[in-house]
């Protein structure tokens, strides 16, 4: 089972290397240095590259492949010996061979165990080293070009992750850290500052500071306290924190303000182990966006483009070593919680096969907002941080095996789209009146002519086709569409000509009818034959139509009124109805005739107005249907006998 090998490294020391398919093994120490990457061409491709004569680790991860996958990124630090550990008289077990190498020596004199990551960097180096060796220089120009990229520390409690990324803890309110012990963020915020004035294109900067703490998303630059805030996923943005404050800032004297905000308001406490021990994880994100880009349309959505985060995690924690109690005890298992839930994650995303197998990023809150990162479309940088102390060797081995699994996590970095530019108000209004018009003249048409309705099959690509294309699409067709309605107008105004010329002649002859029945009425006195008192009544085409109320009509030719026995307001009628030319003697009939529909209690159609609007003879006055015409407000007066 031990394949220990010698290496080449180690000084004439026995030196193991532990290789990512060690790590694979949960630190059985199988494995040979050739295998790293091996799993993974691109890795492997990367590694070699990576390995540049010179050594350089800053330039090599600088000059980093960006490739379908690129592997994380990992750097280690090794913190210097703290006073306590000096005082106790402690020699460190870890020591760098190279820039890339790091033997660990265990106490006890047992076989080296050598780790190879993209820079290592011993305690003698300063912040400064770290940033350039780091790379985060490339991070930001990822970022600008719209890339999201994440700087992580990783590393047990007390080993100089919140060092690593900003400084010693502050020497007290508004106390800013020295400038040469300023981390990795402040470091980057400033060469990014520099990097956008020389840019000569505008860009927009945002950020957001939170911190997961008991399992909890707190926004640190809340204008409130703190309160807890849901993590949601969609398929846009993935996992996000929903209302989380997104400050826009122009400076970088702004910027460092939110940081100082961030940090003052993040949980620390003091255990045995570190006197500013970070309780939280805290992610810091800057959002980098392009004024091209569109802005997002959810006003709580950050905006598009490139992010850089940077996220320092609480450290891994063994309580008994901590001393921690009480709610230290509690945070600590919350903070191992977390940090197991991503150690799992890791380990799963080396899984050659993780196509298919489901990577638990629900786990936990830390897991999800470290998707991207980890598995997704992001770029990725771990500083893992160690302490040289043997008291924390085991912890040291268990940093240096989960760093070495990372470092073979590749994830696809997305080149981000060619922003599309909002298009302008005024278009979009104008396409939205365009497509109303194109529906309303596309349903006239139909009506107006059934053949019509069938232009709308071709239309299907139109989705695909850029708004522009719509619009003039939309245009021509529109256009096309009202010639074509012009035309059908023009020929339905000319029907309708020839209807009102013929519903005039018809009138006409309805008048003539009715003088020629008055001026032939048999003799002097007696009343008029008039067809529409008669039982039945004949098929008389002379007559008016009637309205479907009957007590508002009277008989062109006797003036006797037709139905007034079936209106309850007859008596309210009567006066309007006879007017002054009514005879005063005239008899009413005693009952309806039989073709008159009986007037409905409560109607209110017993107006005179209904004269003019709704004068059809319905099917249930037996009367013959007619096209839907105006009628005249008021029939025409009888002649008077000459
Ligand atoms: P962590 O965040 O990993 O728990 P810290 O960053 O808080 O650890 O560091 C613990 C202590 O060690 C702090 O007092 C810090 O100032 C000190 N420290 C860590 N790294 C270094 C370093 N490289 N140089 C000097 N002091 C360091
Ligand atoms: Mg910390």
């Amino acid at each position: 089972m031990a394949a220990w090998e010698a290496g080449d490294e180690g000084g004439g020391r026995k030196v193991c290397i532990a290789s990512p398919s060690v790590v694979k093994g949960e630190g059985t120490g199988e494995g040979k240095e050739g295998d790293s990457g091996g799993a993974n061409p691109c890795a492997k491709q990367n590694m070699e590259e990576r390995g540049s004569p010179d050594g350089d680790p800053a330039r090599n991860l600088e000059q980093g492949p960006e490739g379908p996958e690129t592997p994380i990124q990992v750097v280690l630090r090794v913190r210097p010996m703290s006073a306590a550990e000096l005082r106790r008289g402690e020699q460190s077990v870890l020591h760098c061979s190279g820039t890339r190498t790091l033997q660990v020596s265990p106490p006890g004199g047992g076989p080296d165990v050598a780790f190879r990551f993209g820079a290592v960097l011993d305690g003698a180096r300063t912040q400064e080293d770290v940033f350039r060796a780091c790379g985060v220089r490339r991070l930001g120009d990822l970022a600008l070009r719209g890339f999201s990229c994440t700087v992580f520390t990783f590393g047990q409690t007390g080993s100089g992750k919140t060092y690593t990324l900003t400084g010693p803890p502050s020497q007290g309110e508004g106390v800013p850290v020295p400038p040469s012990l300023a981390g990795i963020m402040q470091r980057t915020f400033a060469w990014l500052f520099d990097r956008v004035q020389h840019l000569g294109a505008p860009v927009t900067l945002h950020a957001s500071y939170l911190e997961i703490y008991n399992e909890q998303v707190r926004d640190l630059l809340s204008l409130g306290a703190p309160r807890p805030l849901p993590v949601r996923w969609n398929k846009t943005r993935g996992f996000y924190v929903e209302q989380l404050r997104v400050v826009e800032f122009g400076s970088l004297g702004a910027l460092m303000e939110l940081l100082q905000m961030g940090l003052s308001r993040r949980r620390s406490s003091a255990h045995t182990m570190n006197q500013a021990s970070s309780r939280s994880h805290a992610l810091l994100t800057l959002y980098i966006s392009h004024q091209t880009q569109m802005p997002p349309v959810d006003p709580g959505e950050p905006p598009a483009g490139g992010k850089l985060c940077f996220v320092d995690l609480a450290g891994s924690e063994k309580v008994a070593a901590t001393g921690s109690r009480g709610e230290l005890m509690l945070e600590a298992n919350s903070i191992n919680r977390s940090l197991l839930a991503l150690g799992h994650c890791i380990s799963l995303l080396l899984d050659p096969q993780r196509k298919q197998s489901h990577i638990p990023f629900r786990d936990s809150k830390l897991t999800k907002l470290l998707a991207d990162s980890l598995g997704g479309r992001g770029v990725t940088l771990m500083v893992a941080c160690v302490s040289p102390s043997a008291q924390c060797l085991p912890e040291t081995l268990s940093t240096l095996r989960y760093a070495s699994r990372a470092q073979r996590i590749t994830t696809r970095p997305q080149a981000p789209k060619s922003p599309v530019a909002k298009p302008p108000q005024h278009l979009e209004t104008e396409l939205l009146q365009l497509q109303e018009e194109n529906h309303r003249l596309r349903s006239q048409l139909g009506q107006m002519d059934p053949k019509a309705s069938g232009l709308t099959g071709a239309r299907v690509a139109w989705a695909q086709r850029n708004l522009y294309g719509m619009l003039q699409e939309f245009m021509l067709e529109n256009e096309r569409l009202r010639k074509e309605k012009r035309q059908l107008q023009s020929s339905r105004d000319l029907a309708q000509d020839e209807q009102r010329i013929l519903a005039q002649q018809v009138h006409e002859l309805e008048r003539r009818l009715l003088s020629a029945c008055y001026l032939h009425q048999p003799g002097p006195g007696s009343a008029p034959p008039c067809p529409c008192v008669m039982v039945p009544p004949p098929r008389c085409h002379a007559l008016p139509p009637l309205c479907p109320c009957p007590c508002c009509h009277l008989c062109p030719l006797c003036r006797a009124p037709l139905a007034h026995w079936a209106c309850p307001r007859r008596e309210l009628h009567l006066p309007q109805v006879f007017g002054s030319k009514a005879p005063a003697d005239m008899p009413l009939p005693a009952r309806p005739p039989p073709w008159v529909p009986p007037c409905s209690p409560g109607s209110a159609k017993c107006s005179r107005e209904r004269w003019g609007c709704s004068s059809e003879l319905g099917p249930e006055t037996g009367g013959p249907q007619r096209p839907n015409r105006q009628l005249p407000s008021t029939w025409p007066e009888p002649a008077t006998p000459q």
